[in-house]
């Protein structure tokens, strides 16, 4: 495999011979390493009959392999200079569609049901762009198209949040915002060195893997993730400070908030860090009962 794009001397030739600039601003940083590409497709567990959706290709070093494993690779780029570079590495590959578009702005669902067939698992797929990397995944979770996983690169410190468990520092608001809908578990640790040109963080792989449906689900999605968000607005504070900057300081208000921990029999001393994302249910719908 010696013509693969991801090795560190044909990575730069392909950016010689096109005299690609990479542009910091959209965090572009190639993949150049065989092995961490075999590992995220065998973490992705792509097969013949995967349709896969690949965030920013790049120069091709993921999407190659993914063609190889796939059924076909849908490939959402914004930098407008990649696409006749990609429309060479990936000339031998009928199997991809690239297309020219920031995947914050794009219609996933319609361009899934222009571009890709409905019958097959769906499974996404990407070395993010650091410096989007939170709203892409809570676009990705909030949208209306469901994956049957998401294995993506991004920095170490937002995989270690998304991962994280309760009680530890990483844990936080989006570690209850994805493992709400997702399971999450760190894959691979990747060091900078196997990319070109070098980031400045460490990074990792992380899978997210769909969850059966819940069972217990807070009265309103919106009300739970307000009160998460408050929870962990001062994260030196307790809930019960929290909560009081979210409703109110007035003695009803109070009293309120003081019902709400009793009927959801948690201790207001605690930190919001303790609380599982089933807590934080109970918690939303406490509140709401409380009339707050
Ligand atoms: N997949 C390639 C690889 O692994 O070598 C490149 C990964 S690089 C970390 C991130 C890629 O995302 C770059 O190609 C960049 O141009 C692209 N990108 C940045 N912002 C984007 C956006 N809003 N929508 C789509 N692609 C974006």
């Amino acid at each position: 495999r010696d013509l693969d794009i991801a090795n560190p001397a044909r990575t730069r030739a392909i950016m010689h011979t096109y005299g690609l600039q990479v542009k910091k601003s959209l965090g572009q940083n190639f993949l150049t390493d065989q092995n961490v590409l075999h590992n995220i497709v065998a973490t992705a567990d792509i097969g013949a009959n995967d349709n896969v959706i690949e965030i920013g290709p790049g120069i091709g070093a993921l999407t190659e392999y993914l063609a190889r494993a796939a059924h076909h690779v849908l490939a959402f780029e914004i930098d407008e200079r990649l696409l006749p570079i990609l429309d060479e590495t990936l000339a031998d590959y009928d199997n991809v569609t690239v297309v020219n578009q920031d995947i914050l702005k794009a219609d996933l669902a319609a361009m899934i049901s222009e571009h890709l067939d409905n019958e097959r698992p769906l499974k996404l797929v990407a070395n993010l762009p650091y410096y989007i990397t939170t709203p892409i995944l809570m676009n990705l979770l909030a949208g209306d198209v469901a994956f049957e996983n998401i294995v993506v690169m991004m920095q170490k410190e937002v995989a270690d949040r998304l991962a994280a468990e309760p009680g530890t520092k990483a844990y936080g608001a989006l570690t209850i915002a994805v493992q709400y809908r997702m399971a999450a578990e760190m894959a691979m640790v990747v060091p900078r060195t196997v990319f070109v040109p070098a980031p400045n963080v460490d990074s990792a792989i992380v899978k997210l893997t769909a969850l059966p449906p819940r069972t217990h689900v807070p009265f309103d999605e919106a009300a739970f993730f307000k009160v998460v968000k408050a929870g962990f607005a001062h994260r030196r504070k307790n809930l019960w400070n929290n909560l009081q900057s979210l409703f109110g300081k007035q003695p009803d208000t109070k009293t309120a908030i003081q019902q709400a921990l009793e009927i959801a029999a948690i201790d207001p001393k605690i930190r919001a860090e303790r609380l599982t994302v089933d807590e934080f249910i109970t918690l939303t719908d406490a509140c709401h009962q409380a009339d707050l």
